[in-house]
């Protein structure tokens, strides 16, 4: 059914509904209201204490406007019961001389117990001796964009209701019957119809919080075929086969020779579990999740090294051109016997064609951004990939298609490769559970040895003569120190200007030391070469934007300026921090702020000076933050929920889980279309 069909709906309303993600009119079904209004009965004015929204109706009897700096209208009634006011700050002249005194007025908002007795502000009002009458069902308030009025998305609503319970259009129930049953829960076309017009008697507080059985059961169903989707990834590429990788005692001796420290506990763990995914003969799906500086490069090296023995190609794929760079300069040391490559967008031209030649004959460890998985890119014989990932979830999934489609494309006979998903950050366990369903999970949950817990300062930016103070004997001392520029201006054009001015500043600061600058705007082998001075030392006071958040290791520097720190998010911080304290000095990192802060930076900068634990940390930013947010709600694909929460809902996380898994027994057809009904709204959300 078109959207179209519905009265009061033309082409135009139609392509405004889109924009909010409705396309059909099944879609405005799953368009869920935000909250509820009771405008189906009236509140005696001497009842209203304890109610948050009520509506109530009585006769005028004042209408004045206050004088101050401010004027106030103050339409003052009584129902007979007691009297209120209800006040309005912005308000036409016109409309005082409406509230006549003796006309009755029927008013809905938030109830506050005032300074002189109750009061509405700004309430929804209608004046006149003849009320309309009171509403059969709660007003569902629904989550609306720009143009398109809630009486409109009400009305749109009540029709497509409507036109469900006239049989008009079909909506299949996919759930057991069984299992609704014990579980007293609606099924899907009475939870529908309940969310979209809730009766008179329903439980306000239980709909408001999105508790309602109702509510619980789509959200239910959502996270179902979440799990679902997550599933048959996970299965279609179990399916395919992969090479077995073997390693014999001792061949990963190779790698540990070279390591100037033994794997922590953790580390070694994590190496085993991956070595027995590589042995089986099917792709390995596995994440590993480590806090900054756990050591996860070298565990990248020995899964590689898994590879390398079978003469097979490993690839490992970082998100920024520095990181991967960083990671071609490790890797390099750890293998100084294998042919090891770097393949990035700078990489043109001749030197690109040699590239790609290598890594269709003799490479051996292949390190690059994105540019590694263009379609050009032919592989000799690949048998592992690494993906580094940044902040953003999701990114493997994609890679993971693109791999299958290339596998299938030519040589269905093909080995596919093993996956190994590395994350910069750390995730909330119960996310991780969520996000990366289809993943196994490998967690390095311990620091190497002697390291140093970083010393975290909130330092007003005032202060700045007393840190400079702090920098230079710091830096005398044979330290280095970098120092972050929080910028938001808008283009990096003109945030590499910003930063440019910085460090023009900070040289007139410090007169005596080498400083150095770095942003996005720099080309690949500028950046290097900065870098490179860096960790010569012979910069020692490096002025960055956030370029240098992600996995740059340079073990000297010992301390942390982030200028502006109130900007930035928790996880954000958390990584730039993560840059020091990577050697045995202690090291400090001083978060500067501009005063004064909002109550959510004054938590986020406070976390930060209490903990180190990036765990802790990803729980905070849950909080504040949302799981949408971390999640990135934007990113399409993966992780689109429309009515439920990671955080919110963990018990229905929980519970779908494990249905998940007696559904795809009993019914896979039915988990076939929970999946593309759900996909659909996904994909759908994804546009908005
Ligand atoms: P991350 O997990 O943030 O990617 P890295 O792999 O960059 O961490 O490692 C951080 C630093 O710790 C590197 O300098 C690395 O050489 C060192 N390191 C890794 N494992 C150990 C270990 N077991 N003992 C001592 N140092 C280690
Ligand atoms: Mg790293």
């Amino acid at each position: 059914m078109e959207l179209t069909d519905l009265k009061g709906i033309g082409q135009t309303t139609a392509e405004k509904l889109l924009a909010l993600g409705l396309s059909e009119v099944i879609d405005l079904l799953f368009h869920l209201p935000l909250r509820y209004e009771d405008k189906t009965r009236l509140t005696p004015i001497d009842e209203l204490v304890g109610f948050r929204y009520a509506q109530v109706e009585g006769e005028i009897v004042k209408s004045y406007v206050t004088q101050g700096r401010r004027p106030i209208l103050v339409c003052e009634i009584d129902d007979g019961s007691a009297c209120m006011q209800l006040k309005f700050f912005n308000f036409y002249y016109s409309q005082k001389i409406k509230m006549r005194a003796g006309l009755r007025i029927r008013a809905y908002g938030e109830v506050r117990d005032g300074m002189y007795g109750m009061e509405i502000i700004h309430p929804e009002f209608s004046l006149g001796a003849k009320q309309p009458a009171l509403a059969k069902s709660l007003t569902p308030i629904y989550p609306k964009s720009e143009g398109i009025s809630q009486k409109l998305l009400q009305k749109a609503a009540a029709q497509a209701i409507q036109m469900l319970q006239d049989g008009a259009f079909e909506l299949d129930e996919l759930l057991p019957a069984d299992w609704l049953a014990a579980q007293a829960m609606p099924t899907l076309v009475e939870a529908l119809q309940f969310v979209h017009s809730p009766p008179p008697d329903a439980d306000v507080l239980q709909l408001i919080n999105h508790t309602h059985p109702a509510q619980q059961r789509l959200k239910l169903e959502e996270i179902l075929a979440h799990f679902l989707a997550m599933h048959q990834a996970r299965t279609a590429i179990q399916q395919l086969n992969a090479p077995r990788l073997i390693m014999a005692p001792g061949q990963a001796q190779g790698v540990m020779s070279l390591l100037p420290f033994e794997l922590t506990g953790a580390q070694q763990r994590v190496v085993q579990e991956i070595h027995q995914d590589m042995a089986l003969n099917h792709p390995m799906q596995r994440l590993v999740q480590g806090d900054v500086g756990s050591g996860k490069t070298v565990v990248a090296a020995l899964a590689m090294q898994a590879a390398l023995v079978h003469g097979k190609q490993a690839v490992m794929m970082a998100p920024t051109e520095i990181l991967a760079e960083q990671h071609l300069l490790t890797l390099s040391e750890y293998f100084p016997d294998r042919e090891v490559v770097f393949l990035a967008g700078k990489v043109k031209g001749q030197a690109r064609a040699e590239v790609l030649a290598a890594i269709a004959g003799t490479a051996e460890v292949i390190i690059g951004t994105h540019a590694l998985f263009q379609a050009d890119v032919q592989y000799r014989d690949l048998a592992l990939v690494i993906i580094d990932e940044q902040h953003r979830f999701g990114v493997h999934q994609r890679l993971l298609l693109k791999q299958k489609g290339q596998a299938s494309e030519d040589n269905t006979e093909q080995l596919m490769p093993h996956n190994l998903i590395m994350t910069a950050t750390p995730i909330p366990r119960t996310l991780a559970q969520i996000a990366y369903a289809n993943l196994d999970v490998s967690v390095i949950d311990e620091l190497p040895p002697n390291r140093k817990t970083i010393n975290t300062l909130l330092l007003d930016n005032q202060k700045m003569p007393q840190l400079a103070e702090r920098i230079k004997q710091a830096c005398a001392g044979g330290e280095q120190a970098y120092w972050v520029c929080t910028l938001i201006e808008e283009s990096e054009h003109l945030r590499a200007k910003a930063a440019q001015d910085t460090f023009a500043e900070l040289q007139e600061w410090f007169p005596d030391l080498q400083v150095g600058l770095i942003h996005g705007r720099l080309k690949g082998d500028e950046k290097q070469a900065v870098m490179d001075r860096f960790k010569a030392n012979q910069i020692q006071l490096l002025v960055a934007t956030t370029v240098i958040e992600v996995g740059v290791d340079v073990p000297n520097a010992s301390l942390m300026v982030i200028d502006n720190a109130e900007r930035l998010g928790l996880s954000q911080l958390h990584q730039l921090r993560g840059r020091v304290g990577r050697g045995n000095r202690q090291s400090h990192c001083v978060l500067m702020y501009q005063a004064p802060l909002s109550e959510n930076a004054q938590v986020r900068l406070s976390t930060m000076r209490e903990t180190n634990d990036g765990f802790q940390i990803a729980q905070q930013d849950l909080k504040l933050r949302g799981p949408g947010e971390i999640l990135g709600t934007r990113q399409k694909g993966s992780m689109e929920f429309r009515f439920s929460n990671p955080e919110q809902d963990a018990a229905l996380f929980q519970q779908a889980k494990g249905m998940a898994a007696d559904l795809l027994a009993c019914n896979p057809q039915a988990c076939e279309q929970l999946i593309q009904r759900w996909q659909k709204q996904a994909q759908l959300l994804a546009k908005v």
